[in-house]
């Protein structure tokens, strides 16, 4: 036992060690967090899949669940779709080409508007085009989601790859798109209404009575043109689900994607370079911060996400009133009426951190739109970290575990340095000075430093925010330290 204890002593001394010497190895150069950077890269040219970063706590479903889903549309038969699930007080998820969306404008609103699921199926769905290089996917996707944007103001963050992730993908293509923020969704039931042209209703309900059930069931179907038979079909496929005892639901973030193994590309591409894997994960990292910006309010992602999870457990129809309460895809847009103008609090407002509190006085933070401002110092310093502030250039110097962040007020950026990435330069345009406390968005300063927002809660009487906290320390070590 007494050998036991001094085992795990000396252990702490020895990573504690270990953090304290990298610390100051990071604050003094850059080159560890290069290193580890290059550590991703040749895991990722040997086809091995690295994960971007936080999964978020997924939902599991008790009830049998099937998503049902739709491909390659909106096409003229979309309508039809949407009537049957109509009828059947449902909603499904549908993986759009951005050509297609340009098309069928009206057809997109209507998707949204019934209470349904958009997920991203990139412009054109070329395979050649689309895996040839990785370039040519990242500019698809960005294209339709900013076509869906100027249509309906919403940014999908689910994808769908044309015919499937399984060698189609490589472990670049899943960790750029991961990292970037994006879902990949698969499926573990194959309608098998795309196995040759035409393939009659018939035998396309034959083939879903046939297969396998799982307790969450993906199931691939289409609504391009040419599938009027999947439409005929659809409501024997309803039925059976339903006879299953099967609850119908949409995808979302929320929902552990079904992904299929990794397999080796069946395409030619030419070698990722590490230059070109630097110059991705920073794109990458700019459509994220991108994200977190746009919608970067607390209130509005948890909208967002309750957006994203529509069920059906009692297959009643959707009242009206849910049309207008379904929040933009990436929560950006906040909904009428949920938009404060700026007010001075006087609730105070409790930050939870792994059981401690941190509690910030009605007024000492601001509360607008929907977004807690907080002193950038107070907030670091309960985490635990460092902030120098440096008079002459307006700016504070953000040491946090492994990651240091330079807030600079006059540009309103802030550069972060963190393992596994090159110096990253974010636009940070809500950046205030009041009291000689620079105010940051607290979700935003939170995620830039690693830690996410688990909790959130905001009425008359309390204001609480809730966030788990890997101290700067990368999630492997951090691991370790829970021992
Ligand atoms: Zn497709």
């Amino acid at each position: 036992m007494q050998h036991k204890i001094v085992v795990v002593l000396l252990f702490c001394l020895a990573l504690q060690f270990f953090c304290y010497s990298s610390l100051i190895v990071h604050a003094a150069e850059s080159d560890d967090s290069e290193g580890a950077s290059h550590d991703i890269y040749e895991q990722l040219k040997r086809n091995l899949r690295v994960d971007a970063g936080d999964k978020p706590a997924y939902e599991t479903e008790e009830q049998p669940t099937v998503y049902l889903t739709f491909d390659d549309g909106p096409s003229k038969l979309t309508p039809e779709v949407l009537d049957i699930l109509k009828q059947n007080g449902i909603h499904a998820t549908f993986f759009v080409l951005g050509e297609e969306a340009k098309a069928y404008p009206d057809t997109i609103k209507q998707i949204l508007a019934d209470g349904h699921q958009i997920g991203n199926h990139t412009y054109n769905h070329v395979y050649k085009e689309l895996y040839s290089s990785f370039g040519t996917f990242w500019e698809q996707v960005q294209r339709t989601e900013q076509i869906l944007d100027d249509i309906a103001g919403i940014r999908p963050q689910l994808i769908r790859a044309p015919g499937g992730t399984y060698t189609n993908f490589d472990a670049f293509y899943y960790y750029y798109l991961e990292d970037a923020g994006y879902t990949l969704e698969d499926w573990n039931m194959d309608s098998g209404d795309s196995a040759r042209v035409g393939v009659p209703a018939s035998e396309i309900v034959a083939t879903v009575e046939k297969s396998t059930l799982h307790n969450e069931t993906v199931l691939l179907m289409h609504d391009g043109s040419g599938h009027s038979q999947t439409v005929k079909a659809l409501p024997e496929i309803i039925r059976y689900f339903k006879e299953k005892g099967y609850q119908f639901a949409t995808l979302s973030e929320k929902v552990q994607p079904v992904q299929f193994r990794l397999g080796t590309p069946k395409w030619k591409r030419s070698g990722e370079s590490f230059a070109a894997f630097q110059d991705r994960v920073g794109q990458a990292e700019e459509v994220r911060m991108a994200k977190l910006e746009g919608d970067g309010n607390e209130a509005g992602d948890e909208q967002n996400q309750s957006r994203s999870s529509v069920t059906d457990a009692t297959y009643t129809p959707m009242q009206s009133g849910d049309v207008t309460e379904m929040p933009a895809s990436d929560g950006k847009a906040l909904q009428p009426g949920t938009v404060s103008t700026a007010s001075q609090p006087e609730l105070p407002l409790t930050v939870e951190v792994e059981g401690k509190q941190i509690a910030f006085a009605g007024n000492e933070y601001e509360f607008h739109d929907n977004r807690f401002f907080v002193p950038m110092r107070k907030l670091i310093e309960s985490l635990g970290g460092r902030v120098d502030w440096d008079d002459a250039n307006k700016s504070a110097e953000v040491h946090y575990g492994y990651t240091t962040a330079r807030y600079e007020l006059p540009q309103h950026t802030i550069r972060l340095q963190a393992p596994c990435i090159k110096e990253r330069i974010y636009r940070f345009a809500e950046m205030s000075l009041r009291n000689g406390s620079i105010l940051v968005p607290l979700r935003s300063a939170v995620e830039l430093l690693g830690d996410s927002i688990k909790s959130y809660t905001i009425n008359d009487k309390e204001r609480q925010v809730g966030i788990t906290a890997r101290n700067g320390i990368p999630l492997l070590m951090y691991g370790i330290r829970q021992v």
